[in-house]
């Protein structure tokens, strides 16, 4: 049995902390504020396998697959559901681009396909139809509640004996080599360290803070914090946005309905870089921007009130994939979500577990597409589909 911290108790940090116990390792989690507290509980919910390139397909084939088998594993009602993702074409270009991501995506099994507008307004009744040609329906991909699955994934790892440290800062390593021997933390202002034999971080927007506490340069993994925010309505009849609907050629604007409260939550692809690391403070702009946008894919939205808006980040790097491997001798790192690590979490999690526990893993994770040096030898991938 090895002695593994891991650093941020965000989702990927949780679930790769079950998952390590499941394979029976020591693990200790470590998360500065509380569990969530950073990107995870401020997301939008969504999960698809809908991406543009074969290493993200497969990757989110294998956790939808993994999704589905979460509430009865977890023995907890985490809200997953498979809703759908509706995405809208609004040119003709756009629907041939449509018709190849689709090819892609079945070649690799996943069921998306091209719908015409009759369906896509039988699927969302409060679409409008009238600027789209066609759309593109996976009706495997979904949705979750993340406070849920996280306090779900949590409460397992620490009945497997996770040591799970709220409020506790890591702040330091010692380091031998390419080997990192012990972590140093901070709880209530008093100072402790502890050995370890492997170290994972996963602290996203804050990764390369740990990186360079690692002695590694702080942007070998250029992670920057974007602020992306959401708002959400009060709550309409359920079935009447289901899926995550998104015209991409709009900014990337979606809404879907919260599959618990009814409530709209709309998005869009307008970005800010955030100002520090806890710069959270919502906008007017997006307030305005995302409610017009919403407004034109379900005009009815035009009668909601709105009764919510948050800020969280997405932590982009430069080609949107995240940066998942080892960096040093026993120092791996899983961060850089560019707004897709909720979704990514259980299979990422599981893939991560068997490469500090045991070197290698079955999970269909392309660990040359998200290798964490890539950035360094300038071998950017094709950027990621973005959107929640
Ligand atoms: P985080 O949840 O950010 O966790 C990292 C943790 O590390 C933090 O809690 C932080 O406090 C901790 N930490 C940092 N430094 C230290 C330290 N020194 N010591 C201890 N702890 C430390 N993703 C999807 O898949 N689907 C979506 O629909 C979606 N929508 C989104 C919408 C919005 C508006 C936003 C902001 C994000 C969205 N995302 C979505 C992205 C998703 O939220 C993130 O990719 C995911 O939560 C990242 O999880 P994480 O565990 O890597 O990071």
């Amino acid at each position: 049995m090895s002695k593994i911290a891991i650093i941020g108790g965000g989702i990927i940090g949780v679930v790769t902390a079950y998952e390590l116990a499941k394979l029976g390792e020591e693990v200790i989690l470590f998360e500065k504020n509380y569990f969530g507290s950073g990107s995870t509980f401020r997301c939008a919910t969504g999960i698809r396998a809908q991406f543009t390139d074969e290493a993200n397909i497969r990757l989110m084939k294998h956790s939808v697959e993994r999704w589905e088998k979460l509430e009865e594993e977890l023995e907890s009602d985490i809200v997953f559901r498979q809703t759908g993702y509706l995405f809208l074409a609004a040119s003709e270009e756009e629907v041939e681009a449509f018709k190849a991501n689709i090819k892609l995506q079945n070649k690799f099994g996943v069921p998306t396909r091209l719908i015409d507008m009759d369906e896509a307004k039988e699927i969302v009744p409060i679409l409008n139809t009238e600027p789209f040609l066609a759309g593109a329906w996976n009706p495997k991909d979904g949705k979750a509640n993340p406070f849920k699955t996280l306090f779900a994934y949590l409460f397992k790892a620490k009945e497997l004996g996770v040591d799970a440290r709220e409020h506790t800062e890591v702040i330091g390593f010692e380091r031998e080599g390419d080997t990192i021997t012990a972590v140093k933390f901070r709880n209530n202002g008093k100072v402790e360290s502890v050995k370890v034999d492997a170290v994972l971080n996963a602290a996203n927007a804050w990764a390369p803070l740990i990186n360079e506490m690692a002695g590694l340069k702080w942007d070998l993994v250029p992670i920057t914090a974007y602020k992306h925010q959401l708002v959400k309505t009060e709550p309409l009849e359920p079935g009447q946005a289901e899926p995550l609907v998104c015209p991409p050629s709009w900014n990337d604007a979606y809404i879907i309905q919260d599959g618990e409260d009814g409530g709209i939550i709309c998005g869009a692809g307008i970005e800010h870089k955030a100002k520090s690391l806890d710069d959270y403070e919502p906008t007017y702009d997006f307030l305005r921007g995302v409610l017009d946008y919403a407004v034109r894919i379900a005009p009815p939205l035009r009668y909601a009130h709105v009764v919510r808006q948050w800020a969280g980040f997405y932590a982009k790097t430069p080609d949107s994939n995240p940066a998942i491997g080892r960096l040093l001798d026993n120092f791996y790192i899983a961060a850089g979500f560019s707004g897709h690590g909720f979704m990514m979490a259980p299979a990422v999690g599981e893939a991560m577990a068997e490469l500090i526990s045991k070197g290698r893993s079955k999970v269909p994770l392309d660990w040359e597409w998200y290798d964490p040096y890539r950035f360094e030898r300038g071998e950017l991938r094709t950027s990621a589909f973005q959107i929640g």
